[in-house]
């Protein structure tokens, strides 16, 4: 069968690798209605079609990042005028996450512009996890890179997921960010998974990237020795200031391809439509939903971008038919 080509060995793993680069592409190639019709089929064999995971992010400390993701409005090496500031009170980040559940999050995400965590602040994520936990809903955070000790802290606190992007493929990675390397992103979700966290990874489309960049980071996550849980698909919001704030967007056809890609290549998993949603039309999102994603971001805002806002979803969640997906049925 195509999908179990196993002709390349998976990067330190003795498994052999469930995807290569040509039996992806050769999915990705087919007639449009074909691969949607695969993926919209391998969708309800596993989901509910009509269902879709909210979560909401909230930004725990913002801008003065000492990495230079090309897109990022937080790096300290754009002048993208976002201010940096000091990491958010537990305290106060659980009433946001109170406000979320109200609003019908299932899952809070925390994210914080660091390179990795310090020692110092180690506590009070592990004071938010807990405390975000304690209301009833999934806990997810973004942290940066984590030690294999860091791993484990926010293991014991009982995180559920680690949010840590891939972004791009192994190859153009070095066009996207220097100070770290495609290997310690890696490094850092073998922790995180050796840890018993649940894996959050997926990357963004628009970086100036090839078709076979972005499969070839599918290909990648789909052979982990076990794919990410949760695959956000971000579209680049272009961020005044930043590096690729001049990008052009991804053709949305292409887009939605690698939605169905996803889809096929890691059919137990939550493909998560994330950043750029502001930008894409209605029916491109229905589309997206169509193909197999079935999480989005709520909110209107997105760390430092806007999001659609919760008038817009409820709009579209409501003429497409699509209810929220609830924590027993995350499970
Ligand atoms: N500093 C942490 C890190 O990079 O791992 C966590 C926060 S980071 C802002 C979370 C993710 O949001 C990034 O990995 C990236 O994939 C995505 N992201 C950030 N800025 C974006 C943009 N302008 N457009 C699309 N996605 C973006
Ligand atoms: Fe820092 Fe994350 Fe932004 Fe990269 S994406 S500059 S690591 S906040």
């Amino acid at each position: 069968m195509l999908e179990r080509e196993a002709a390349v060995q998976v990067k330190g793993s003795r498994m052999p690798a469930r995807w290569t680069p040509s039996s992806a592409r050769q999915l990705y190639d087919l007639p449009f209605n074909d691969l949607l019709f695969k993926a919209h089929t391998a969708h309800r064999t596993h989901f509910n079609p009509n269902q879709v995971q909210l979560s909401k992010l909230l930004n725990i400390k913002t801008g003065g990042c000492p990495e230079d993701c090309g897109y990022c409005s937080q790096s300290a090496h754009h002048a993208s005028g976002v201010k940096a500031s000091k990491l958010m009170e537990p305290q106060a980040v659980i009433e946001e996450a109170r406000k979320a559940k109200e609003g019908g999050a299932t899952r809070y995400c925390l994210g914080a512009a660091w390179r990795s965590p310090k020692p110092r602040d180690e506590a009070a994520i592990v004071a938010m996890v807990k405390g975000v936990k304690s209301l009833g809903l999934e806990t997810c955070i973004t942290l940066g890179m984590l030690s294999q000790e860091q791993a484990q802290t926010f293991a014991d606190a009982g995180l559920d997921y680690y949010n840590h992007n891939i972004d791009t493929s192994e190859r153009f990675y070095p066009e996207v960010a220097t100070t770290r390397t495609f290997d310690e992103r890696l490094e850092t979700l073998a922790h995180v998974r050796e840890a018993g966290i649940k894996v959050c990874s997926g990357g963004i489309l628009g970086l100036g990237e090839t078709v076979d960049d972005r499969i070839d980071m599918l290909v990648t996550l789909a052979n982990l020795p076990t794919p990410p849980e949760s695959v956000p698909i971000n579209m680049l919001i272009p961020m005044p200031g930043s590096r690729l704030e001049k990008a052009s967007p991804p053709d949305p056809i292409a887009f939605v391809r690698i939605i169905a890609l996803a889809r096929l290549m890691m059919p137990l998993s939550h493909v998560r439509l994330t950043a750029g949603r502001t930008a894409m039309s209605d029916e491109m999102q229905a589309l997206c939903f169509f193909a197999g994603a079935n999480s989005i971001f709520i909110g209107d805002t997105l760390l430092t971008a806007a999001n659609p806002g919760d008038d817009r979803d409820a709009s579209l969640l409501n003429r497409l038919g699509l209810i929220p997906e609830t924590l027993e049925q995350a499970e």
